[in-house]
């Protein structure tokens, strides 16, 4: 049988920090699905099409991944997908509250499938894309923090906020 794993989240946008995960995540499964999520409770920066389309431009160097966006209940999405496992990164402890009470829940609507752990790399340790796009608005560099095509995809995209407020 096939393992298949699922990495879940918003990447909006995909950092570096996600594509370490990604990286790390890879050699443990047969197929790797990064699942954008459309997460009705964030508003987010770019759409689903959009992130998509970013996840898919950096890891078309990884035969094994597939990118895909589902906006159903994770765990749902996980059983469609004949997956076994759930991928999640861990920062800090404040990721872990919140990442321990959505696992439980996930084995309590999908008992056979697990969810793993990856730590970050010391230098993602602060990374977010939230903190990404706060340095990018305020016109600081995101050097280092996101992938090349990102970086550029993030300007593109507040510059044509900022003009839609002129
Ligand atoms: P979500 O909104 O589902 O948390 P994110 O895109 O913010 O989606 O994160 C997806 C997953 O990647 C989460 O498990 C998160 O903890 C992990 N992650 C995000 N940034 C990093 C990082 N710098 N290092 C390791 N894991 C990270």
């Amino acid at each position: 049988m096939k393992k298949i794993g699922v990495y879940p989240g918003s990447f909006d946008p995909v950092t570096l920090g996600h594509l370490d995960i990604i990286e790390r995540a890879v050699p443990l499964f047969d197929r790797l699905i990064v699942a954008c999520g459309e997460n009705l409770s964030k508003k987010p920066f770019f759409n689903a099409r959009q992130r998509v389309e970013m996840l898919k431009q950096v890891t078309a160097s990884f035969p094994r991944v597939e990118v895909d966006s589902f906006s159903t209940l994770l765990a749902h999405y996980v059983k469609e997908k004949k997956a076994t496992t759930i991928v999640r990164g861990l920062r800090a402890v404040s990721d872990f509250e919140h990442e321990f009470q959505a696992a439980i829940i996930n084995r309590k609507l999908a008992p056979e499938v697990e969810t793993i752990f990856l730590m970050t790399k010391e230098e993602h340790l602060y990374l977010s894309s939230s903190i990404v796009k706060e340095i990018a608005l305020l016109g600081g560099c995101i050097k280092g923090l996101v992938p090349e095509i990102i970086e550029e995809k993030l300007v593109e995209r507040f510059e044509k906020s900022l003009h839609s407020l002129r």
